[in-house]
């Protein structure tokens, strides 16, 4: 941690305290008593250790959160009580706001500004939308005909249930908000969760454990185990009392989730990787839509699985934008995310920055042009914002996922071009149009193979609108109404009278 940044008290005792995992409104060591350590991105520094846990606490927490499902105390909450938990929920983080930023800042490297105003206020107004639809789960009065029984009478209706309990594993690019997207359904709809954290970002997660506890909800209903994915993640998805998982994650560790639920028919929603188009038309208001692609790849150092990464102009304008972005990237200032003047901070691991350079190396043997950026360096994690031209829709830059401050941009010609070319890659998260052509733009829309589409603007998400992916970038949406519908199951009633 750099000493000459301050961070508040309560932040630094956080930081200082023995973590431990809550499970049945307990904290609790691993069984085991291993712990694993975190590190400081921007410095690369151990910042902390949390408990590892392993099969034994995943079980321990599992049936924790079983006994709080079927618990009179939770199961039999009304409507209006768990709205009015999720609404204290959210003013208890609001009240903490600045030390979440903090925690996030120090054990992510994203700037700890951007994060109060961003990852906590949305994943706050989040838990605000969630509340709302406690109070409007609703199910239907059916007028059956039973055609074989011709003579009676019947009530038909379906009821909506809470789907039991959840099992929720997350990423590190958004700890809390991802967190957040998963609680709020769950607790909305009076389920129980489990929540396992990325590896390398616990804290938050443990802070809002903390949180939920003061909030006042029943032992058992949010249950936090960390440690790792191969350990405490295989053995939540695994576990044959978890109703439904849901997943935050890259697509290949998605797919074994995928295949390994389907072993318990346990529900799943899977919220996977990207590499989404932006695309610029010649009509557009071409410095906004420079400023707009710049800020598509390079927010939260590009580690957005929605992040405008694949760059397509058309060509008359190509160099011109490439240029504006380029200067942009160029002037962004590089550094520790507790600096306020800081625009970019370090990626989340030593890992992850040798993964993007080796891409970035990868262009560069393969003869691309670096417009800009194209560096990493240390201490900590840095990789400068780069921008690849001069490169084949088809190469694997084009084609993968990298997870980085890293923009490749291709000329097109004609709408049918842009089109064609953004569709072909096999995700399929988010896409953005930047025209002043309201027609062409709404033909475009139905043609692009995304389950997001942005028109002058990018990555820009609403708890009402349900946000997911195409092909290989997930199935199911968090947010929105259909959220409400993955954490519920429909029971038919028939009540001959
Ligand atoms: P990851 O898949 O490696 O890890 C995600 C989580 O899964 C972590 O908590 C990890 O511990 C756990 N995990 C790892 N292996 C596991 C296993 N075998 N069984 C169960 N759990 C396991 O992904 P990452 O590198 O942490 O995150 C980056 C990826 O997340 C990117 O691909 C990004 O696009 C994606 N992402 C998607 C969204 C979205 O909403 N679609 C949002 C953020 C990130």
């Amino acid at each position: 941690m750099h000493a000459d940044l301050p961070i508040l008290p309560q932040t630094r005792s956080f930081l200082t305290r023995q973590q431990k995992m809550l499970i049945g409104g307990q904290w609790l060591d691993a069984a085991s008593g291993q712990t694993m350590s975190f590190r400081n991105p921007a410095t690369g520094e151990v910042l902390g250790e949390v408990p590892s846990a392993s099969a034994e606490d995943v079980d321990r927490a599992v049936r924790a959160a079983r006994q709080a499902f079927d618990d009179s105390t939770w199961s039999r909450m009304r409507p209006r009580e768990r709205q009015n938990l999720l609404w204290r929920l959210a003013d208890l983080m609001e009240r903490d706001a600045q030390q979440l930023a903090e925690l996030e800042c120090l054990n992510n490297g994203k700037s700890a500004a951007v994060a109060q105003v961003m990852d906590v206020q949305l994943a706050i107004d989040s838990l605000r939308y969630m509340a709302g639809w406690a109070t409007k789960i609703e199910g239907a009065s059916v007028d059956v005909s039973l055609p074989l029984m011709p003579n009676d009478q019947f009530h038909g209706y379906i009821r909506r249930e809470p789907i039991g309990v959840v099992g929720a594993i997350v990423a590190w690019n958004f700890p809390l908000l991802l967190a957040c997207w998963k609680l709020g359904p769950a607790l909305a709809t009076g389920c129980a969760l489990v929540l396992k954290p990325a590896d390398e970002t616990p804290l938050t997660a443990l802070k809002l454990a903390e949180l939920v506890m003061e909030a006042g909800y029943p032992d058992g209903v949010f249950n936090v185990v960390t440690g790792t994915g191969l350990n405490a993640g295989a053995a939540l998805t695994r576990h044959p009392g978890v109703n439904k998982l849901t997943f935050t994650g890259s697509t290949e560790v998605g797919k074994q989730i995928g295949k390994a639920a389907m072993d318990n028919m346990t529900r799943v929603t899977l919220e996977l990787g990207g590499k989404s188009p932006t695309i610029v038309m010649g009509d557009a208001d071409l410095q906004q839509a420079a400023a707009g692609a710049a800020s598509a790849i390079f927010f939260n150092q590009g580690q957005v699985c929605c992040a405008g990464s694949r760059l397509y102009v058309q060509r008359k304008h190509f160099d011109n934008v490439i240029a504006d972005i380029a200067g942009i990237a160029n002037g962004m200032k590089l550094g520790n995310g507790l600096d306020p003047s800081v625009a970019m901070g370090p990626l989340i691991s030593a890992r992850q920055q040798e993964r993007v350079s080796s891409y970035i190396e990868m262009g560069r043997e393969l003869g691309a042009t670096i417009a800009c950026g194209g560096e990493s360096f240390g201490p900590g994690y840095f990789v400068k914002p780069t921008v690849i031209v001069d490169v084949d829709q088809q190469h694997r830059l084009v084609q993968e996922e990298i997870f980085g401050p890293v923009l490749v941009a291709i000329p097109f010609d004609d709408i049918d071009e842009a089109v064609s070319l953004a569709n072909d890659n096999p995700y399929g998260l988010g896409a953005s149009i930047w025209s002043n052509d309201l027609g062409a733009v709404h033909r475009m829309i139905p043609r692009i193979r995304s389950g997001s589409v942005w028109v002058n603007c990018h990555s820009a998400l609403d708890p009402a609108l349900p946000f997911g992916g195409y092909k290989l970038s997930g199935v199911g949406r968090e947010m929105g109404a259909a959220a409400i519908d993955h954490y519920t199951e429909l029971k038919s009633v028939l009540i001959k009278l």
